[in-house]
Protein backbone atom coordinates (compact mmCIF):
# COMPACT_ATOMS: atom_id res chain seq x y z
CA UNK A 1 0.00 0.00 0.00
CA UNK A 2 1.48 3.86 -1.05
CA UNK A 3 1.92 5.77 2.48
CA UNK A 4 1.02 9.32 1.92
CA UNK A 5 1.46 12.20 3.09
CA UNK A 6 0.22 15.52 3.17
CA UNK A 7 2.06 16.68 0.55
CA UNK A 8 1.82 13.31 -1.81
CA UNK A 9 -1.93 14.05 -0.90
CA UNK A 10 -1.81 17.22 -2.60
CA UNK A 11 0.31 16.24 -5.49
CA UNK A 12 -1.97 13.11 -6.33
CA UNK A 13 -5.00 16.01 -6.52
CA UNK A 14 -3.47 18.11 -8.38
CA UNK A 15 -1.99 15.32 -10.58
CA UNK A 16 -2.25 11.54 -10.36
CA UNK A 17 1.08 10.92 -12.88
CA UNK A 18 2.94 13.95 -11.34
CA UNK A 19 2.69 11.74 -7.61
CA UNK A 20 3.52 8.81 -9.88
CA UNK A 21 6.73 10.27 -11.33
CA UNK A 22 7.68 11.57 -7.93
CA UNK A 23 7.69 8.07 -6.58
CA UNK A 24 9.13 6.52 -9.49
CA UNK A 25 11.12 8.43 -11.43
CA UNK A 26 11.95 11.60 -10.06
CA UNK A 27 14.71 11.79 -12.21
CA UNK A 28 12.22 13.25 -15.45
CA UNK A 29 11.82 16.20 -13.93
CA UNK A 30 13.73 19.13 -15.38
CA UNK A 31 13.06 22.27 -12.92
CA UNK A 32 15.11 22.18 -10.02
CA UNK A 33 13.24 23.53 -7.00
CA UNK A 34 14.99 27.22 -5.65
CA UNK A 35 16.28 26.29 -2.72
CA UNK A 36 15.57 29.89 -0.49
CA UNK A 37 11.99 28.34 -1.06
CA UNK A 38 12.95 25.65 1.18
CA UNK A 39 14.39 27.43 3.65
CA UNK A 40 12.15 30.84 3.45
CA UNK A 41 9.19 28.08 4.31
CA UNK A 42 11.32 26.95 7.18
CA UNK A 43 12.01 30.38 8.81
CA UNK A 44 8.23 30.95 8.50
CA UNK A 45 7.31 28.07 10.25
CA UNK A 46 9.49 28.53 12.78
CA UNK A 47 8.42 31.94 13.75
CA UNK A 48 4.81 30.63 12.94
CA UNK A 49 5.27 28.14 16.42
CA UNK A 50 5.60 31.16 18.84
CA UNK A 51 2.40 32.94 17.28
CA UNK A 52 0.21 30.85 20.43
CA UNK A 53 2.37 31.10 23.28
CA UNK A 54 4.89 28.38 24.83
CA UNK A 55 5.33 24.88 23.13
CA UNK A 56 6.77 21.52 22.17
CA UNK A 57 7.94 20.45 19.21
CA UNK A 58 8.04 16.89 17.88
CA UNK A 59 11.39 15.47 16.95
CA UNK A 60 11.62 14.47 13.47
CA UNK A 61 12.87 11.09 12.56
CA UNK A 62 13.22 10.06 8.97
CA UNK A 63 10.85 7.36 9.34
CA UNK A 64 8.19 9.36 11.38
CA UNK A 65 7.82 6.19 13.87
CA UNK A 66 8.19 7.58 16.97
CA UNK A 67 6.45 11.19 15.89
CA UNK A 68 3.44 9.91 16.65
CA UNK A 69 3.78 8.51 19.93
CA UNK A 70 5.65 11.40 21.06
CA UNK A 71 2.54 13.59 20.06
CA UNK A 72 0.12 10.88 21.90
CA UNK A 73 2.25 11.76 24.88
CA UNK A 74 2.27 15.37 24.92
CA UNK A 75 -1.28 15.71 24.05
CA UNK A 76 -2.02 13.23 27.31
CA UNK A 77 0.20 15.02 29.61
CA UNK A 78 -1.58 18.39 28.95
CA UNK A 79 0.69 20.12 26.65
CA UNK A 80 -1.12 23.42 25.17
CA UNK A 81 0.50 23.55 22.53
CA UNK A 82 2.40 21.54 19.92
CA UNK A 83 4.31 21.82 17.01
CA UNK A 84 4.42 18.97 14.28
CA UNK A 85 1.94 17.01 15.99
CA UNK A 86 2.10 14.12 14.43
CA UNK A 87 -0.84 11.06 13.19
CA UNK A 88 -0.83 8.09 11.50
CA UNK A 89 -3.40 5.57 10.35
CA UNK A 90 -4.13 3.57 7.48
CA UNK A 91 -0.81 4.23 5.85
CA UNK A 92 -1.95 8.06 6.17
CA UNK A 93 0.73 10.17 7.91
CA UNK A 94 0.60 14.17 8.81
CA UNK A 95 2.20 16.37 11.14
CA UNK A 96 0.59 19.42 11.55
CA UNK A 97 2.35 22.57 12.40
CA UNK A 98 0.52 23.75 15.28
CA UNK A 99 -1.52 22.19 17.41
CA UNK A 100 -3.67 24.01 20.23
CA UNK A 101 -4.40 21.31 22.52
CA UNK A 102 -8.28 21.95 24.10
CA UNK A 103 -8.19 18.92 26.35
CA UNK A 104 -10.55 15.99 25.84
CA UNK A 105 -9.13 15.03 22.37
CA UNK A 106 -10.57 18.54 20.79
CA UNK A 107 -8.14 20.76 19.03
CA UNK A 108 -7.31 23.00 16.76
CA UNK A 109 -4.86 22.74 13.89
CA UNK A 110 -3.21 25.54 12.36
CA UNK A 111 -1.57 24.91 8.68
CA UNK A 112 0.97 27.56 8.15
CA UNK A 113 1.90 28.47 4.55
CA UNK A 114 5.01 31.51 3.91
CA UNK A 115 2.19 32.49 0.71
CA UNK A 116 0.53 35.65 1.24
CA UNK A 117 -3.07 34.19 -0.27
CA UNK A 118 -5.08 30.73 0.02
CA UNK A 119 -4.24 28.61 -2.56
CA UNK A 120 -6.97 26.05 -3.22
CA UNK A 121 -5.13 23.20 -2.88
CA UNK A 122 -3.91 24.61 1.12
CA UNK A 123 -7.84 23.24 1.81
CA UNK A 124 -7.14 19.89 0.04
CA UNK A 125 -4.12 19.74 2.39
CA UNK A 126 -6.32 20.89 5.25
CA UNK A 127 -8.90 18.25 4.85
CA UNK A 128 -6.25 15.65 4.51
CA UNK A 129 -4.90 16.45 7.65
CA UNK A 130 -8.45 16.74 9.81
CA UNK A 131 -9.20 12.91 8.03
CA UNK A 132 -6.00 11.75 9.51
CA UNK A 133 -6.59 13.73 13.02
CA UNK A 134 -9.91 12.58 13.27
CA UNK A 135 -9.55 8.84 12.27
CA UNK A 136 -7.07 8.97 15.18
CA UNK A 137 -9.43 9.73 17.73
CA UNK A 138 -9.08 13.50 17.98
CA UNK A 139 -11.64 15.99 17.25
CA UNK A 140 -10.69 19.10 15.17
CA UNK A 141 -13.05 21.74 16.22
CA UNK A 142 -11.42 24.50 14.44
CA UNK A 143 -9.36 24.80 11.12
CA UNK A 144 -7.06 27.91 10.78
CA UNK A 145 -4.37 28.92 7.82
CA UNK A 146 -1.49 30.71 9.15
CA UNK A 147 -0.03 33.15 5.80
CA UNK A 148 2.04 35.64 5.62
CA UNK A 149 0.13 39.56 5.16
CA UNK A 150 1.64 41.44 2.71
CA UNK A 151 0.00 44.06 4.08
CA UNK A 152 2.66 44.23 7.16
CA UNK A 153 5.81 46.89 7.55
CA UNK A 154 8.37 45.93 9.97
CA UNK A 155 9.19 48.15 12.70
CA UNK A 156 11.96 47.09 14.57
CA UNK A 157 11.42 43.22 15.98
CA UNK A 158 9.41 41.65 13.87
CA UNK A 159 5.97 41.53 15.26
CA UNK A 160 4.63 37.70 14.31
CA UNK A 161 1.52 38.53 15.40
CA UNK A 162 1.40 40.95 12.48
CA UNK A 163 3.50 39.30 10.06
CA UNK A 164 0.50 36.49 9.78
CA UNK A 165 -2.87 36.60 8.96
CA UNK A 166 -4.98 33.84 10.19
CA UNK A 167 -7.76 33.19 9.06
CA UNK A 168 -10.41 30.42 9.62
CA UNK A 169 -11.21 27.56 6.96
CA UNK A 170 -13.02 24.90 9.26
CA UNK A 171 -15.70 25.34 6.75
CA UNK A 172 -14.55 25.47 3.43
CA UNK A 173 -12.24 22.18 4.93
CA UNK A 174 -14.89 20.64 6.40
CA UNK A 175 -16.83 20.35 2.75
CA UNK A 176 -13.58 18.79 1.09
CA UNK A 177 -13.99 16.01 4.72
CA UNK A 178 -16.32 13.47 3.40
CA UNK A 179 -14.61 13.34 -0.21
CA UNK A 180 -11.07 12.44 1.56
CA UNK A 181 -11.86 8.26 1.85
CA UNK A 182 -12.84 8.05 -1.70
CA UNK A 183 -9.57 10.08 -3.08
CA UNK A 184 -7.20 8.22 -0.74
CA UNK A 185 -8.70 4.98 -2.17
CA UNK A 186 -8.55 6.12 -6.09
CA UNK A 187 -5.84 7.79 -5.85
CA UNK A 188 -3.64 4.38 -4.30
CA UNK A 189 -5.66 2.35 -6.92
CA UNK A 190 -4.31 4.61 -10.14
CA UNK A 191 -1.20 4.74 -8.08
CA UNK A 192 -0.57 0.84 -8.05
CA UNK A 193 -1.96 -0.05 -11.87
CA UNK A 194 1.34 1.48 -13.15
CA UNK A 195 1.95 5.11 -14.42
CA UNK A 196 -1.06 6.81 -14.97
CA UNK A 197 -2.31 7.84 -18.50
CA UNK A 198 -2.80 12.13 -17.00
CA UNK A 199 -3.78 13.60 -19.91
CA UNK A 200 -2.17 17.29 -20.44
CA UNK A 201 -3.27 20.04 -19.77
CA UNK A 202 -3.60 24.31 -19.74
CA UNK A 203 -1.32 24.50 -16.78
CA UNK A 204 1.02 21.24 -17.70
CA UNK A 205 4.00 23.64 -19.23
CA UNK A 206 4.67 25.34 -15.62
CA UNK A 207 5.35 21.61 -14.15
CA UNK A 208 8.77 20.33 -13.81
CA UNK A 209 7.37 17.07 -15.84
CA UNK A 210 6.38 18.98 -19.05
CA UNK A 211 9.41 17.91 -20.80
CA UNK A 212 8.48 14.22 -19.83
CA UNK A 213 4.59 14.81 -21.05
CA UNK A 214 4.65 16.44 -23.69
CA UNK A 215 7.73 14.50 -25.56
CA UNK A 216 5.43 13.02 -28.01
CA UNK A 217 4.37 16.81 -28.95
CA UNK A 218 6.30 17.99 -32.31
CA UNK A 219 8.69 20.30 -31.51
CA UNK A 220 8.86 23.22 -31.13
CA UNK A 221 4.77 23.35 -30.36
CA UNK A 222 2.08 25.87 -29.57
CA UNK A 223 3.65 25.73 -25.77
CA UNK A 224 6.56 27.34 -27.09
CA UNK A 225 4.77 30.71 -28.14
CA UNK A 226 5.28 33.64 -26.13
CA UNK A 227 4.30 36.88 -25.73
CA UNK A 228 1.06 38.71 -23.45
CA UNK A 229 -0.79 38.30 -26.73
CA UNK A 230 -1.11 34.44 -26.44
CA UNK A 231 -1.47 33.69 -22.90
CA UNK A 232 -1.91 29.48 -21.80
CA UNK A 233 -5.72 29.85 -22.85
CA UNK A 234 -5.17 30.91 -26.36
CA UNK A 235 -2.58 27.96 -26.38
CA UNK A 236 -4.73 25.45 -25.21
CA UNK A 237 -7.73 26.52 -27.38
CA UNK A 238 -5.25 26.18 -30.53
CA UNK A 239 -3.65 22.91 -29.39
CA UNK A 240 -7.19 21.38 -28.92
CA UNK A 241 -8.37 22.67 -32.60
CA UNK A 242 -5.22 20.86 -33.88
CA UNK A 243 -2.76 23.36 -34.76
CA UNK A 244 -0.17 21.96 -32.80
CA UNK A 245 3.45 22.12 -34.76
CA UNK A 246 4.48 25.37 -35.76
CA UNK A 247 3.67 24.47 -40.11
CA UNK A 248 -0.09 23.70 -38.43
CA UNK A 249 0.04 26.68 -37.03
CA UNK A 250 1.16 29.10 -39.51
CA UNK A 251 -1.97 27.99 -41.82
CA UNK A 252 -4.12 29.59 -38.81
CA UNK A 253 -5.44 33.31 -39.53
CA UNK A 254 -5.75 34.49 -35.75
CA UNK A 255 -2.23 34.33 -35.29
CA UNK A 256 -0.61 38.33 -33.94
CA UNK A 257 2.09 39.34 -35.34
CA UNK A 258 4.51 38.21 -32.71
CA UNK A 259 2.98 34.42 -33.17
CA UNK A 260 3.15 34.68 -36.88
CA UNK A 261 6.84 35.90 -36.95
CA UNK A 262 7.31 32.73 -34.53
CA UNK A 263 5.74 30.25 -36.33
CA UNK A 264 7.04 31.40 -39.87
CA UNK A 265 10.54 31.82 -39.09
CA UNK A 266 10.57 35.09 -40.71
CA UNK A 267 12.54 37.79 -39.60
CA UNK A 268 11.69 42.27 -39.74
CA UNK A 269 13.44 44.98 -39.37
CA UNK A 270 11.85 48.31 -39.29
CA UNK A 271 14.61 50.49 -39.93
CA UNK A 272 12.78 53.76 -39.45
CA UNK A 273 10.93 52.79 -35.82
CA UNK A 274 14.57 52.10 -34.37
CA UNK A 275 15.45 55.35 -35.67
CA UNK A 276 12.44 57.51 -34.18
CA UNK A 277 13.23 55.26 -31.10
CA UNK A 278 17.19 56.15 -30.70
CA UNK A 279 16.56 59.25 -30.97
CA UNK A 280 14.53 58.95 -27.37
CA UNK A 281 18.21 57.87 -25.97
CA UNK A 282 20.58 60.71 -26.55
CA UNK A 283 24.21 60.62 -25.60
CA UNK A 284 25.42 59.91 -22.92
CA UNK A 285 23.06 57.54 -21.26
CA UNK A 286 23.52 56.09 -18.59
CA UNK A 287 22.69 51.37 -18.92
CA UNK A 288 21.56 50.75 -15.34
CA UNK A 289 20.37 47.71 -14.08
CA UNK A 290 18.95 46.40 -10.67
CA UNK A 291 19.65 42.98 -8.72
CA UNK A 292 17.57 42.79 -5.71
CA UNK A 293 16.09 40.33 -3.00
CA UNK A 294 13.04 39.14 -1.61
CA UNK A 295 12.34 37.19 1.58
CA UNK A 296 9.03 36.20 3.39
CA UNK A 297 9.89 37.75 6.75
CA UNK A 298 11.09 41.06 5.95
CA UNK A 299 14.49 41.57 6.91
CA UNK A 300 14.80 45.08 7.54
CA UNK A 301 13.53 48.01 8.99
CA UNK A 302 10.34 49.72 6.89
CA UNK A 303 10.47 46.67 4.05
CA UNK A 304 7.69 44.11 3.56
CA UNK A 305 6.97 40.90 3.06
CA UNK A 306 8.30 39.35 -0.45
CA UNK A 307 9.09 43.56 -1.05
CA UNK A 308 11.91 43.71 -3.77
CA UNK A 309 14.89 45.08 -2.33
CA UNK A 310 17.97 46.40 -4.38
CA UNK A 311 21.77 45.40 -3.34
CA UNK A 312 23.16 46.02 -6.46
CA UNK A 313 23.54 47.76 -9.40
CA UNK A 314 25.84 47.99 -12.48
CA UNK A 315 26.04 51.22 -15.00
CA UNK A 316 27.44 51.68 -18.51
CA UNK A 317 27.89 54.88 -19.86
CA UNK A 318 28.21 55.00 -23.02
CA UNK A 319 29.77 59.05 -23.54
CA UNK A 320 30.59 59.08 -27.79
CA UNK A 321 29.91 56.46 -30.22
CA UNK A 322 32.65 54.17 -30.88
CA UNK A 323 33.96 53.98 -27.56
CA UNK A 324 34.06 52.21 -24.69
CA UNK A 325 31.91 52.73 -22.26
CA UNK A 326 32.79 53.61 -18.95
CA UNK A 327 31.76 50.89 -15.72
CA UNK A 328 30.28 51.89 -12.21
CA UNK A 329 29.00 49.45 -10.03
CA UNK A 330 27.42 48.78 -6.46
CA UNK A 331 27.06 46.11 -4.07
CA UNK A 332 26.01 46.02 -0.75
CA UNK A 333 29.15 45.71 1.37
CA UNK A 334 27.44 44.02 4.07
CA UNK A 335 24.43 41.67 3.51
CA UNK A 336 22.98 41.43 7.02
CA UNK A 337 22.58 45.04 6.82
CA UNK A 338 19.68 46.90 5.17
CA UNK A 339 21.76 47.89 1.88
CA UNK A 340 19.32 50.70 0.57
CA UNK A 341 20.20 53.64 1.44
CA UNK A 342 23.90 52.95 0.63
CA UNK A 343 22.78 52.44 -2.90
CA UNK A 344 20.31 54.86 -3.23
CA UNK A 345 23.43 57.41 -2.24
CA UNK A 346 25.63 55.96 -4.39
CA UNK A 347 23.26 56.39 -7.36
CA UNK A 348 23.00 59.98 -7.20
CA UNK A 349 26.88 60.12 -7.01
CA UNK A 350 26.75 57.77 -10.51
CA UNK A 351 23.92 59.26 -12.29
CA UNK A 352 23.08 62.82 -13.10
CA UNK A 353 20.06 64.38 -12.08
CA UNK A 354 19.81 65.00 -16.14
CA UNK A 355 21.15 61.85 -17.27
CA UNK A 356 19.59 60.04 -19.98
CA UNK A 357 19.23 56.34 -18.68
CA UNK A 358 18.61 53.08 -20.39
CA UNK A 359 17.01 49.72 -18.27
CA UNK A 360 15.95 46.96 -20.26
CA UNK A 361 12.14 46.34 -19.16
CA UNK A 362 12.19 49.80 -17.29
CA UNK A 363 9.10 49.13 -15.12
CA UNK A 364 11.25 47.16 -12.52
CA UNK A 365 14.49 49.47 -12.39
CA UNK A 366 11.47 52.68 -12.00
CA UNK A 367 9.47 51.02 -9.23
CA UNK A 368 12.85 50.57 -7.03
CA UNK A 369 13.61 53.98 -7.84
CA UNK A 370 10.54 55.40 -6.71
CA UNK A 371 10.98 53.53 -3.57
CA UNK A 372 13.89 54.60 -2.99
CA UNK A 373 12.70 57.95 -3.13
CA UNK A 374 9.70 57.12 -0.84
CA UNK A 375 12.00 55.71 1.74
CA UNK A 376 14.78 58.60 1.64
CA UNK A 377 12.72 62.26 0.97
CA UNK A 378 16.06 64.05 1.36
CA UNK A 379 17.29 62.38 -1.83
CA UNK A 380 13.89 62.37 -3.35
CA UNK A 381 14.24 64.89 -5.87
CA UNK A 382 17.29 63.55 -7.07
CA UNK A 383 15.81 60.45 -7.57
CA UNK A 384 12.75 60.61 -9.06
CA UNK A 385 14.22 62.51 -11.92
CA UNK A 386 16.63 59.78 -12.63
CA UNK A 387 13.16 57.73 -13.32
CA UNK A 388 11.88 59.77 -14.76
CA UNK A 389 14.84 59.84 -17.18
CA UNK A 390 14.58 56.49 -17.77
CA UNK A 391 13.90 54.87 -21.22
CA UNK A 392 13.33 51.45 -22.33
CA UNK A 393 15.95 49.18 -24.41
CA UNK A 394 13.11 46.52 -24.61
CA UNK A 395 10.66 48.57 -26.59
CA UNK A 396 12.13 47.75 -30.12
CA UNK A 397 11.84 44.00 -29.68
CA UNK A 398 8.37 44.17 -27.43
CA UNK A 399 6.89 46.68 -30.21
CA UNK A 400 8.44 44.31 -32.99
CA UNK A 401 10.66 46.69 -34.73
CA UNK A 402 12.91 44.27 -34.97
CA UNK A 403 12.49 40.54 -34.43
CA UNK A 404 14.87 37.64 -35.39
CA UNK A 405 13.97 33.60 -35.72
CA UNK A 406 16.49 33.08 -32.92
CA UNK A 407 14.38 35.14 -30.10
CA UNK A 408 12.36 32.38 -30.71
CA UNK A 409 9.00 34.82 -29.90
CA UNK A 410 10.97 36.48 -26.79
CA UNK A 411 11.85 39.82 -26.10
CA UNK A 412 13.60 39.08 -23.02
CA UNK A 413 17.19 40.11 -22.83
CA UNK A 414 18.45 36.59 -22.36
CA UNK A 415 16.78 35.87 -25.82
CA UNK A 416 17.62 39.14 -27.60
CA UNK A 417 21.26 39.43 -26.99
CA UNK A 418 22.07 35.71 -28.43
CA UNK A 419 20.08 36.73 -31.25
CA UNK A 420 21.71 39.87 -31.84
CA UNK A 421 25.01 38.95 -31.06
CA UNK A 422 25.47 35.24 -31.90
CA UNK A 423 28.88 33.97 -30.36
CA UNK A 424 30.27 36.33 -28.42
CA UNK A 425 32.57 35.08 -26.56
CA UNK A 426 32.29 38.41 -24.37
CA UNK A 427 28.54 38.26 -23.66
CA UNK A 428 28.23 34.35 -23.08
CA UNK A 429 26.37 33.90 -19.34
CA UNK A 430 27.31 30.25 -19.30
CA UNK A 431 30.78 30.97 -19.05
CA UNK A 432 30.08 33.07 -15.56
CA UNK A 433 30.85 31.31 -12.28
CA UNK A 434 27.77 30.28 -9.95
CA UNK A 435 25.97 33.30 -10.93
CA UNK A 436 24.24 33.05 -14.46
CA UNK A 437 20.83 34.72 -13.39
CA UNK A 438 18.58 37.11 -11.41
CA UNK A 439 17.49 34.05 -8.97
CA UNK A 440 21.16 32.42 -8.63
CA UNK A 441 22.26 36.36 -7.85
CA UNK A 442 19.39 36.62 -5.14
CA UNK A 443 20.19 33.10 -3.69
CA UNK A 444 24.25 34.18 -4.11
CA UNK A 445 23.21 37.58 -2.01
CA UNK A 446 21.60 36.00 0.94
CA UNK A 447 24.11 33.58 0.80
CA UNK A 448 27.04 36.23 1.71
CA UNK A 449 25.09 36.90 5.47
CA UNK A 450 26.76 33.70 6.63
CA UNK A 451 30.18 34.15 4.74
CA UNK A 452 33.50 35.41 5.60
CA UNK A 453 37.01 35.61 4.05
CA UNK A 454 37.95 33.98 0.70
CA UNK A 455 34.39 32.79 0.00
CA UNK A 456 32.58 36.03 0.41
CA UNK A 457 35.03 37.37 -2.13
CA UNK A 458 34.18 34.83 -4.18
CA UNK A 459 30.31 35.37 -4.16
CA UNK A 460 31.34 39.27 -4.06
CA UNK A 461 33.35 38.61 -7.36
CA UNK A 462 30.66 36.06 -8.87
CA UNK A 463 27.70 39.11 -8.42
CA UNK A 464 30.16 41.39 -9.62
CA UNK A 465 30.52 39.82 -13.03
CA UNK A 466 27.16 38.61 -13.95
CA UNK A 467 25.57 42.27 -12.97
CA UNK A 468 28.37 43.80 -15.23
CA UNK A 469 27.11 41.49 -18.05
CA UNK A 470 24.15 42.38 -18.01
CA UNK A 471 24.47 46.65 -18.90
CA UNK A 472 27.22 45.78 -21.09
CA UNK A 473 24.91 43.35 -22.86
CA UNK A 474 22.53 46.35 -23.18
CA UNK A 475 25.40 48.20 -24.68
CA UNK A 476 25.68 45.58 -27.25
CA UNK A 477 22.17 45.58 -28.11
CA UNK A 478 21.94 49.38 -28.54
CA UNK A 479 24.77 49.39 -30.54
CA UNK A 480 23.02 46.50 -32.85
CA UNK A 481 19.83 48.60 -33.26
CA UNK A 482 22.52 51.98 -34.37
CA UNK A 483 23.83 49.58 -36.88
CA UNK A 484 20.18 48.45 -38.05
CA UNK A 485 19.04 52.36 -37.97
CA UNK A 486 21.70 52.75 -40.20
CA UNK A 487 21.98 49.96 -42.65
S1 LIG B 1 3.12 17.80 -17.06
FE1 LIG B 1 0.93 17.76 -16.59
S2 LIG B 1 0.31 15.63 -16.76
FE2 LIG B 1 2.54 15.66 -16.64
S3 LIG B 1 2.96 15.37 -14.49
FE3 LIG B 1 2.94 17.55 -14.82
S4 LIG B 1 0.85 18.22 -14.37
FE4 LIG B 1 0.81 15.98 -14.62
Amino acid sequence: MIRLSKSRYTRGVSCPKALWLDLYKPEAAEAVTDPRLAEQGTEVGRLAQELYGPHVTVEYSPDHARMPEDTEKYLARGEKVICEASFAKDGCFCSADVLQNLGNGHVIMTEVKSSTAIDPMYLHDCSFQTYVIESCGCTVDRILLAHINSGYVRKGKIDIQQLFLQEDITEKVRELLPGVPDRIRSLREELEKGEPGTAIGPDCPACAYWGYCSKNLPHPNVFDLTGAECNKNKKWKLYLEGAVSFPQLAERNDLKERQRLTVTGVEKTDAQAVRDFLKTIPLPTYHLDFESSQEAVPPYEDSRPYQQIPFQYSLHIVRKEGEEPEHKEFLAEDANADPRRALAESLCRDIPADACVAAYNMAFEKTRIKELADLFPDLAEHLLAIRDNIRDLMVPFQKLYCYRPAMQGSYSIKHVLPALCPDDPELDYRALEDVHNGTEATSAFLSMRKQTGEELAKTRKNLLRYCRLDTLAMVRVWEKLKEMAEG
